[in-house]
């Protein structure tokens, strides 16, 4: 069987959904399981949604705009005006209208969840319904009933043998009959509140079943024709690889690549399922092919990491850094659940560039400026090239101010303002 993936933009209006129903249909013979994120910007749309809700702020015109939009796709989805799945549109938006007005009285993070999980649950009963009204034996799952979880809300972490066991009981013979249409990013914590897996993580969620069900390959169906050596809104003349390894593909996730979701290799290289990274524009073209044996490319990958900051712990005493200073300060990260994206030491100072995450960021500072004088800079990039040449170090840091460089044998790195 196979997994495959269709991300917002693919479903972000109607011609969206026909292409993606046209794909689906071109697979009729195999056994299918197909996860959909939220269409379009919608995550983005419910999570502002939220904050005015909490703040206190009418947002009566923001959910109009957004049910407005799902309506939209669905009138021009279904010719019947009395088809079900305008009653299933309104339901889930009282749903969604309960759930804001009860926001305040919930925790932050359990109340998130539970408000940006409508966003995928919307996009797979639609597309469900529009499978259907084409004749594809199709079935929706709510993907909350199989991807269990612990309840770190808003990075919820896998519990692995209970989701695997549910997966494989209930969805094999399923498999056999249907097409499964279900959610990507979205989970259930055993006190049975919905979670998410942090995000952009529908990725993550394809390669969970595709795990669990031993999946002969997952495809990602992207807006570009494949994974690029470099994103193609940044940087012109990019370079398709034709095939990844999965280390290699893994390292470019962690340096900042968004064509994948960093956690969608692991479970994947564990069990040798290859990932397929296809453009869902030209479905006819076979895109990157993530597998053990894939062939290591030459071409240099340049990955921008916006966003980031610069955070410098200097000593106070005029003593060196030592490695109980850096233990103490990695101590603090890992309590703090903050990711270092690439650090430097020198002799009386230790630099750590991390995503810009106020909050997270000025609680370390805060936690940490007792024992060390710190300085930040905020609004930065980070550039990584991978198998650098000198001409790609030299057109990606000419003119620009850098806080930052630093170069391994296959790897350079720079920070810059
Ligand atoms: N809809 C979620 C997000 O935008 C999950 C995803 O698209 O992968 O973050
Ligand atoms: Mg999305």
């Amino acid at each position: 069987m196979k997994v495959f993936k269709f991300g917002g933009a693919s479903v972000k209006d109607a011609e969206g959904v026909k292409n993606v129903a046209d794909i689906i249909k071109t697979y009729k013979g195999d056994q299918l399981l197909v996860v959909v994120s939220a269409m379009g910007n919608t995550t983005n749309a419910l999570e502002e949604l939220l904050q005015l809700s909490l703040g206190h702020t009418s947002y009566a015109d923001q959910i109009n705009e957004l049910y407005n939009y799902h309506l939209q796709i669905v009138k021009a989805l279904f010719e019947d005006i009395h088809h079900e799945v305008h009653f299933f549109l309104a339901q889930r938006f009282q749903s969604l209208t309960r759930a804001l007005q009860k926001a305040r009285r919930q925790p932050f993070n359990q109340v998130y969840d539970e408000v940006v999980a409508h966003g995928e649950l919307i996009s797979s009963g639609i597309l469900q319904a529009y499978l259907a009204s084409m004749e594809v034996a199709c079935r929706w799952i709510d993907a909350r009933n199989y991807i269990s979880t612990n309840n770190l809300h808003r990075e919820a972490q896998i519990n692995w043998p209970l989701t695997g066991s549910k997966v494989n009981r209930e969805l094999i013979p399923v498999l056999e009959e249907e097409v499964i249409i279900t959610q990507g990013f979205i989970g259930k914590s055993s006190d049975g509140y919905t979670t998410t897996l942090g995000r952009e993580g529908s990725d993550f969620s394809a390669a969970i079943f595709a795990s669990c069900l031993n999946a002969e390959s997952v495809t990602i169906w992207k807006d570009v024709p494949g994974v690029l050596n470099a994103d193609p809104r940044i940087i012109q003349d990019t370079v398709l690889y034709p095939e990844l390894n999965y280390y290699d593909a893994a390292e470019m996730t962690y340096f900042g690549a968004s064509v994948i979701h960093p956690k969608t290799i692991k479970p994947l290289a564990n069990q040798q399922i290859p990932l397929l990274v296809r453009s869902f524009k030209q479905p006819e073209e076979p895109g990157t092919r993530i597998f053990e044996e894939g062939a290591s490319q030459t071409v240099p990958a340049i990955v921008f990491k916006k966003n980031q900051t610069l955070i410098t712990f200097h000593i106070r005493d005029y003593s060196f850094i030592t490695e109980r200073n850096l233990s103490s300060i990695f101590f603090m990260l890992d309590m703090m659940h903050i990711k270092i994206n690439v650090m430097q030491n020198s002799a009386t100072s230790v630099s750590i560039c991390v995503d810009g995450n106020t909050t997270k960021n000025d609680a370390l500072i805060s936690n940490l400026s007792s024992e060390y004088e710190i300085r930040y800079n905020t609004g930065l990039t980070l550039i990584t090239i991978k198998n650098y040449t000198d001409n790609t170090i030299e057109e990606m840091s000419s003119g620009k101010e850098l806080l930052l460089e630093q170069r391994t044998r296959h790897t350079y790195q720079i920070v810059v303002r």
